[in-house]
């Protein structure tokens, strides 16, 4: 049989369009480096400091972040809204009084399917070497103002392009003391049944350069995926037990596509992939997402200085402590913000991940049979299914099957793993969804 697009080794890359090229020349450095340096300059963000102070404390950072997507929501035409989302958080865990707790969210409404939702987060708040302490200095300019930083960027630059899907920026708060803010925005959007099909944490994404005398990696950005879903059900995992699929959660196929419409000299970065939920004794507000389901993905850089991360400023023996400004390349939170936006646009802009997708396992054959439910997309062109051996990391051949919603294809499913994408008329291809039995 032929097999159009197959590669040995892998499929190839998808390349940016022109929209996107001009998008991402707009991520601007310079606009970066202001809003680090000002998030810093509110001098401590923890949760637990004045909500309102205007000058120093959590409150002062979250009006600020505020004023600035109102901005960005003013050139969008009406399709960027911004929200103080916020609860009272009861004592708790890291939490010793009742304490308020805000997201600021900005939401632009895409175009074309408005129910399907992208999310992006960085985390506002900070903290000094105790959990607990809401006065000393905490300027927390990598963790997490770089995130914020990259969020409010992409924000600005797709606030004035109109997007197929809806994408969802937020500065979430809480996050040291237990991921509290995303958890509430996950929660928020749970109950309201919303489609959210990927969502990225940018948490530490201040520098290629850990400053502890290994070479700078300025051109690499980490990308955690879980493998077996945290919300896994014991059904799924007995399925799963029997014919594998550990490789194949939706976050994985998420992990994928980023690489795939990511890496390029557009963003000028190296997307690792790293197949674990997140780095040893750390966790970071993706986990709110998976938690209830949702493809998640934590973005974060290379190799991390732990003296510069939850310490109070201070020098002690001649080495500096404290996540100081200074140690931010607001040029390499630019590259992490390209990455972002191209893989929010290009998820905004191709179809949806296909949705019911079935394996059929009524019978025993060599050939293999898939279904899935036809894409809302109004532009959809059609699909591909895409295959690779077991033990392959990278899906390696991919067949369009035209515009139809089941095929037949003459190769045993024991064999090899298989999965769907969805493709535009203007050639975007959205993540693969793998096939549940059925
Ligand atoms: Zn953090």
């Amino acid at each position: 049989m032929s097999r159009p697009g197959a590669k040995p080794g892998g499929l190839p890359e998808q390349q940016p369009d022109r929209a996107l090229k001009a998008l991402l020349r707009e991520i601007d450095p310079h606009r970066i480096e202001t809003t680090v340096r000002r998030l810093a300059s509110f001098g401590t963000r923890h949760t637990l400091s004045s909500q309102d102070d205007p000058v120093r404390g959590i409150g002062a950072a979250r009006d600020w972040i505020y004023e600035q997507f109102r901005d960005y929501a003013a050139a969008s035409g009406g399709r960027m809204t911004v929200e103080l989302q916020s609860y009272v958080q009861a004592p708790a865990s890291r939490i010793p009084e009742p304490t308020r707790i805000t997201n600021v969210v900005a939401t632009l409404r895409g175009t074309d399917e408005p129910g399907r939702v992208y999310v992006v987060t960085g985390h506002y708040d900070s903290r000094a070497s105790d959990v607990l302490d809401a006065t000393s200095d905490a300027p927390g300019a990598d963790d997490d103002a770089s995130g914020v930083a990259a969020v409010m960027e992409i924000a600005r630059v797709m606030a004035r392009r109109k997007t197929q899907a809806t994408i969802v920026f937020a500065a979430v708060a809480a996050e040291e003391q237990g991921l509290y803010g995303s958890d509430h925005l996950a929660q928020v959007l749970k109950d309201a049944g919303t489609d959210v099909q990927a969502m990225f944490s940018n948490d530490i994404v201040g520098t290629g350069d850990a400053h502890d005398g290994t070479a700078a990696d300025p051109r690499t950005v980490r990308l955690f995926v879980e493998g077996v879903p945290t919300s896994e059900t014991p059904a799924q995992a007995t399925t799963r037990l029997s014919v594998g699929g550990e490789n194949d959660g939706p976050s994985r196929q998420l992990g994928r596509f980023v690489r795939d419409v990511a890496q390029n000299p557009q963003t000028g970065m190296s997307v690792r992939v790293v197949w674990r939920r997140d780095r040893y004794l750390r966790g970071s507000d993706h986990i709110s997402f998976l938690l209830r389901g949702y493809p998640a993905a934590r973005f974060t850089e290379p190799r991390e200085n732990f003296a510069h991360e939850h310490q109070n400023v201070r020098v002690e023996n001649g080495v500096q402590y404290g996540d100081l400004v200074e140690f931010c390349d607001f040029r390499y939170i630019a590259r992490v913000a390209r990455v972002n936006a191209a893989a929010l646009w290009s998820l905004a802009q191709a179809p949806g991940t296909p949705k019911g997708v079935i394996i059929d396992t009524t019978q025993l054959t060599n050939a293999t049979t898939l279904r899935w439910q036809a894409s809302p997309a109004a532009d959809i062109a059609g699909y591909e299914v895409v295959w690779r051996e077991t033990t392959a990391p990278d899906w390696e051949h991919a067949l369009a099957v035209g515009n139809v919603t089941a095929t037949t294809i003459d190769i045993s499913k024991d064999n090899v793993f298989f999965g769907v994408r969805a493709i535009d008329r203007d050639g975007h291809r959205s993540p693969v969804a793998a096939p549940v039995p059925g």
